[in-house]
């Protein structure tokens, strides 16, 4: 369930919880985004300053991320260096400035990893749900495979991200 490193949600919780959401997201017809986070040149920070000084960062980055989203919020660490956060019940607006305040907590103040303070940037794909196209998945029980494809889109807006240089958000394609 837990990532033992940051304590937050792990893969294996994240998804089946990302379909409730979606699910849910179906029903109200609120606002429905995920956001795919990745550290920018991690593999330098544990390539220069080792591995502990990597965790502490994936741990500070974790701790960041926690504080500055809503309750009601999904945040789980799906991979090494990589961060998965569903926002129900929002809409773009919203959506813009959480990842841009989540960009800016990271990349603002250098991390305490051992005796040195390292600049860390993060890279934010971001997808939105599109809603009737969630219900239909619903009423054709493949909402598994909607919330799939809508993880390959924040995916690609991610890959955007680092292609334009990293520490930045892409918003992907706006669904209708
Ligand atoms: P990019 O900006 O393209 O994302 O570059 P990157 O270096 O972040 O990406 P890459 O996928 O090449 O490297 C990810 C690194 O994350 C490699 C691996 O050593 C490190 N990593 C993954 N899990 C952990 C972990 O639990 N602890 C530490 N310290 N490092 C980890
Ligand atoms: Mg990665
Ligand atoms: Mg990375």
């Amino acid at each position: 369930m837990r990532d033992p490193l940051t304590g937050l949600y792990n893969r294996r919780y994240a998804m089946p919880h990302l379909d409730r959401i979606a699910g849910r997201a179906a029903q109200t017809g609120r606002g429905f985004a995920v956001m795919m986070l990745d550290l920018d040149r991690f593999k330098a920070v544990n390539d220069t300053h080792g591995h502990a000084a990597g965790d502490r960062v994936l741990m500070e980055t974790a701790a960041r991320l926690s504080d500055n989203i809503r309750k009601h919020d999904l945040l789980a660490r799906i991979g090494g260096e990589e961060f998965l956060i569903a926002m129900p019940d929002t809409d773009p607006d919203r959506v813009r400035l959480a990842a841009a305040r989540l960009r800016r907590v990271i990349a603002d103040h250098p991390m305490a990893a051992g005796p040195a303070l390292l600049p860390v940037t993060v890279s934010i794909g971001i997808a939105f749900a599109d809603i009737p196209a969630l219900r239909e998945a619903v009423a054709a029980d493949q909402l598994t495979a909607s919330v799939k494809r809508l993880l390959e889109r924040a995916d690609k807006a991610l890959y955007s991200a680092k292609a334009q240089g990293r520490n930045t958000v892409n918003f992907g394609r706006t669904a209708a």
